[in-house]
């Protein structure tokens, strides 16, 4: 299908000014001027459901936060070089947020990137290792550091020498096996390996929901015991909560807190601020007591007045609107209404997720569950035609991935789910031609 001249147009002008580092979503490029609740709006008034952004987790363009925003920029926007309340507020609620841990300080960043490199440079200085442990498939951000760690960035970034993936805690491949004494095994392997190699084990990085290896939560509990090797090995646990974090999973405002573990250091990003960028880490007082000796931490931006503002009522919000039961309650909506397409749509692999975030996996063949990478991208592009924004991931790129703003309606996940079924259906169609 073509694309309109005036957003060929755009686009010719976009990669002209930007180059060729960023990528647009979808084959027809959206151009986006409004957001408003779980609806994105175009030029032309029409309005697409965004079923993808967890980072305006509260809605598009929240009131509350809008006000907050207002308020602070128009009264002082400074830095956490001066005494202000915000900043201190917004700690004792977060920390609030951590009861039974031993986490007790707050750090902040602008993104979740610099939040892992933090919280790395700190396992670093702590542990005096260097050596890092994440999944297969994991995503932990962008700094040159981080990247090393962040294998879904492809081939054109090279995995540190001090890295060691172990295999993403996938369901099917467990089968027969318990997945957490299988998560556990992989995990002292690759402690093992880093030791027979000199390399001393710094952290086990996690994101608990696994967004980018194909969104595996189940079954919640099994991560403890990967977590206690890497502690046992003298090493950090860092949950990177970027993803599954501000009550995304319904049950609990963070995801590790569904696996009853007890981290080292908590990195936070996307929904924190509602769109507004900021980011940051709790760490227990144990892991940041060197760190804090020996460095000094000032990141301009990072803990602004305005920033701190957001974030605080993005906090309040949360709980004023009661959006954990309300995630918890649409989330398995959507979840059962996808479980429900199975018995029409063969291509449907398996249907996993916790609370606003579901994981549908698309395969050429039920038994092997071997990945349909052609129909997943198919069945993205159709369901953007028609409406619906979401995406894919995992190691297959055969995921799709459904985590819309936790004020998603009933009604909404049910035009999810319909949209959903339209689209398996004529991408079938397609095929037949
Ligand atoms: N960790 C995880 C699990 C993420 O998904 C992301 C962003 N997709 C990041 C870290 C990096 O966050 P940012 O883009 O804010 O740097």
């Amino acid at each position: 299908a073509n694309i309109e001249p005036a957003t060929e147009a755009m686009i010719a002008r976009r990669n002209a000014l930007l180059g060729p580092a960023y990528r647009l979503m979808y084959e027809h490029p959206l151009h986006i001027v409004r957001g408003e609740g779980a609806w994105l709006i175009d030029p032309q008034g029409r309005r697409y459901l965004d079923a993808y952004n967890n980072v305006t987790s509260l809605g598009h363009c929240h009131p509350a936060v809008a006000e907050a925003i207002c308020r602070q920029v128009q009264t002082l926007a400074t830095n956490t070089r001066y005494l202000h309340d915000t900043i201190l507020e917004l700690a004792e609620r977060l920390l609030a947020s951590v009861p039974g841990t031993d986490l007790a300080h707050l750090m902040l960043t602008c993104t979740g990137s610099e939040a892992n490199d933090l919280a790395y440079r700190i396992a670093k200085v702590r542990t005096g290792g260097t050596g890092v442990i994440v999944t297969d498939t994991a995503y932990h951000g962008i700094t040159d550091a981080v990247s090393q760690f962040s294998p879904s960035l492809g081939p054109t970034v090279d995995l540190g020498p001090h890295v060691r993936l172990v295999a993403a805690p996938r369901q099917y491949h467990a089968e027969g096996a318990d997945l957490g004494e299988r998560f556990t095994r992989d995990v002292e392997a690759a402690i093992a390996d880093l030791q027979r190699h000199g390399i001393k084990p710094a952290a086990l990085i996690v994101d608990s929901l696994f967004t980018s290896d194909g969104i595996l939560p189940e079954p919640a509990g099994f991560l403890k015991g990967a977590v206690e090797a890497i502690q046992r090995a003298g090493g950090l646990f860092i949950a990177d909560e970027v993803q599954p974090g501000f009550g995304r999973t319904g049950e609990h405002m963070w995801g590790f807190q569904r696996h009853g573990l007890m981290p080292d250091i908590v990195t936070l990003g996307k929904p924190m601020g509602n769109g507004q960028p900021i980011a940051g880490l709790l760490a227990t007082a144990d892991a940041l007591a060197e760190f804090g000796e020996y460095s000094r931490y000032f990141n301009t931006f990072a803990g602004n007045t305005v920033s701190c503002a957001a974030a605080l009522a993005v906090l309040e919000t949360i709980e004023r609107e009661q959006l954990m039961p309300h995630a918890a309650q649409v989330g398995k909506l959507l979840l059962d209404g996808i479980a429900g397409l199975k018995a029409k749509h063969e291509a449907i692999g398996d249907v996993r997720g916790a609370g606003l975030f579901v994981g549908v996996e698309l395969v050429s063949d039920r038994t092997t569950r071997a990945a349909d990478r052609g129909l997943t991208s198919k069945v993205v592009n159709l369901m953007r035609d028609k409406g619906v924004l979401l995406s894919a991931c995992a190691q297959g790129h055969n995921v799709l991935k459904i985590r819309p703003p936790l004020v998603l309606s009933a009604e909404q996940a049910g035009m999810v789910i319909d949209v959903l079924d339209q689209s398996l259906t004529e991408a079938r169609w397609g095929d037949a031609e």
